[in-house]
């Protein structure tokens, strides 16, 4: 059976990209039913873990009022700090 080399578009960005008649081979090789979903971008990034994070907001530290980002949504009524006033509150 002979393998052409396709494009796929990755599910998590959206990009196309080329299933290689090499990769087609080496899938059905290790009997692998599912074409992958991700281009090799995102899957890099996946493996390395360094994706953002899902929520970030802007917010104004409660102590020095500097405005930075934070990896989470603040709930309201708590006093937000940024880095380096966090640590000496908590
Ligand atoms: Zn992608
Ligand atoms: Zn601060």
């Amino acid at each position: 059976m002979e393998f052409e080399d396709r494009s796929l578009v990755c599910r998590e960005c959206g990009a196309p990209f080329i299933f290689t008649a090499q990769e087609q081979e080496f899938f059905q090789s290790r009997r692998l039913e599912h074409e992958p979903t991700r281009c090799p971008e995102c899957r890099a990034s996946r493996k390395g873990g360094r994706r953002p994070a899902k929520e970030s907001a802007e917010i104004a530290c409660a102590a020095c009022g500097l405005v930075t980002e934070v990896p989470f949504k603040p709930s309201g009524g708590k006093p937000v700090y940024c880095r380096d006033c966090y640590p000496l509150r908590s």
